[in-house]
């Protein structure tokens, strides 16, 4: 199944991506938060890669299912349930094959996850600042200008970019690092950061 194929080496590839990355995220988190998310998302990753053998009968949205409960199992923190539970909620999107059209409503039900469980708003600091452009680029991309997926795609991976770049002047409103009030201010979001290295790594596996 070239699908499920797909789906396996986009799981290695941003599990690969977030080991190289685990010190910087944790840098990161260190200063405006418990310097664990680099910690946290590498675990999580590495121990669903770690399931490919499992996965290898599954059907693709199967797959994305169970990485969503590896993550939610063993991220921990506030990232891992928000991960891996809007993951898990999201491949129901994916149950008839991975499509352009359901590739949007995996990103849109995502989203919406994300933010229905912590709460956050474009403006809180938080990985939803990278995510919402992201979508909204990736979805627009889509249906309205008619890219191809792939062009879609490195769109909403820029756009994703400048949420990141977004999350540095602002005060964090949500999570731990709104435990710091203004000295949240100045220092980049660990969790939109992390965000954008998954999108990344997507990019890099459809291309
Ligand atoms: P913890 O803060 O519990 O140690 P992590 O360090 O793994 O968890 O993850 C921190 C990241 O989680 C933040 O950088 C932020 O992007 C994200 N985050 C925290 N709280 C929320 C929330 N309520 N909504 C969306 N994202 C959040
Ligand atoms: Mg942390
Ligand atoms: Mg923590």
């Amino acid at each position: 199944d070239t699908q499920r194929e797909a789906v396996l080496e986009a799981l290695d590839n941003v599990s690969t991506r977030l080991t190289d990355e685990k010190s910087y995220l944790t840098d990161l988190d260190s200063a405006i938060g418990d310097a664990d998310h680099g910690s946290n998302m590498q675990r999580g990753f590495s121990k669903a890669a770690e399931k490919r053998d499992d996965f290898s009968e599954m059907e693709p949205h199967e797959v994305v299912k169970n990485i969503g409960t590896t993550l939610i199992s063993n991220v921990g923190g506030a990232s891992g349930p928000l991960y891996g539970g809007s993951i898990m909620f999201a491949s129901q999107e994916l149950e008839g094959g991975i499509t352009t059209e359901s590739s949007v409503a995996f990103a849109e039900a995502y989203l919406d996850k994300v933010k229905d469980r912590g709460g956050a708003q474009v403006g809180s600091k938080t990985m939803v600042d990278a995510l919402v452009p992201a979508v909204h680029t990736y979805k627009k991309s889509v249906e309205q200008d008619d890219l191809p997926p792939l062009e879609a795609l490195a769109k909403a991976v820029d756009a994703a970019e400048r949420g990141v770049a977004f999350t540095t002047p602002i005060k964090a409103l949500k999570g731990r690092a709104s435990f710091l009030d203004w000295r949240s201010v100045g220092h980049q979001d660990p969790g939109a950061t992390s965000t954008l290295f998954i999108m990344e790594e997507l990019l890099a596996t459809a291309e």
